[in-house]
């Protein structure tokens, strides 16, 4: 009995120590109501599926503007079920398109309104992750988030899964019928393709697979098919930590001096490392290609 339990063990032992890891982050909570789900309804369907797929801990950013009595019940629902919330700015401005001051002034506006609430974790989110260019505003931003106590909040995983939500929010604006199962396979296999493109252009890097970062939003499409994507993930051996303790990892010390960080903190680095930018874009992060595969799949009829 004992050597059977040895084997066991030997013969998990490698998945329990490289097993890669990726913590679940959720941009712009909270979004307002849409033809499929109210915000309400949006909120209750993600925490639902995240707890139901065992997910402990989830940061979502917020973007201040859009809390009014009712949605601010929405991020107190978050809290309530351990989730925890980061600054995504007060009205989600594009620091390449509005002076510094004012971009500076927007994140202030939302520290103030995110630190009473329970659960508030000092980390910032660029909008569109753009982090400012040329490299004086990029590093003045930087500058600002340290001094008010803050973490850049990156990303390791970028996809294009709010253009996804777009196609189906588009549909149903159309009173298209939508193939709810079709949609859901292309939603894990996209953000799981995606995933694996940046974990390899880490493990050639790095030399590791790092603790990863995912980027989805608070829209209907996630909160629809989280949970199933956890379950992918897990089903290929992938653990799910908490936003937290992946960004303990160590290149959330590495921050690289290059302008091209719209695709998050991997790509980020492979671009230091002399990559081409073009190399370091997943082909599903392209609205034509997306188009295309939702066509190809009749998704919508
Ligand atoms: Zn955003």
């Amino acid at each position: 009995m004992k050597q059977l339990f040895a084997i066991l063990f030997f013969l998990l032992l490698p998945g329990i120590l490289f097993a890669q890891e990726i913590a679940i982050t959720i941009d712009d909570a909270p979004r307002k109501d849409s033809k499929l789900f109210s915000g309400e309804e949006r909120t209750a369907k993600l925490i639902e599926n995240l707890q139901q797929a065992g997910v402990n801990d989830a940061l979502f950013f917020v973007t201040t503007k859009n809390i009014d009595s009712l949605s601010s019940k929405r991020l107190e629902a978050y809290t309530a079920a351990g989730f925890h919330l980061a600054n995504h700015s007060h009205s989600h401005l594009s620091i390449n398109r509005v002076e510094l001051d004012a971009y500076l002034a927007d994140i202030d506006r939302a520290h103030e309104i995110l630190t009473p609430f329970a659960n508030f974790l000092p980390f910032f989110r660029h909008p569109f992750l753009h982090h400012g260019r040329p490299r004086e505003v990029r590093n003045s931003v930087r500058s600002h988030i340290r001094i008010l106590g803050y973490e850049i909040g990156y990303v390791t995983v970028d996809n294009y899964e709010w253009y996804m939500d777009a196609l189906l929010q588009k549909a149903i604006a159309d009173s298209k019928q939508v193939d709810y199962e079709k949609l859901k396979s292309i939603y894990v296999e996209v953000l799981w393709e995606g995933i694996q493109f940046y974990d390899e252009i880490a493990r050639e890097q790095l030399g590791r697979s790092p603790k990863h970062v995912l980027l989805v939003h608070e829209n209907d499409i996630t909160a629809l098919f989280i949970g199933d994507l956890v379950r992918h993930l897990r089903s290929h051996g992938w653990r799910i930590i908490s936003p937290q303790e992946a960004y303990s990892d160590p290149i959330a010390t590495t921050l690289p001096d290059v302008l091209f960080n719209g695709q998050g903190r991997v790509a980020a680095i492979a671009r230091s490392k002399g990559q081409k930018p073009r190399d370091l874009i997943h082909i599903s992060e392209d609205e034509a290609y997306l188009d295309k595969l939702f066509t190809e799949r009749a998704v919508f009829q």
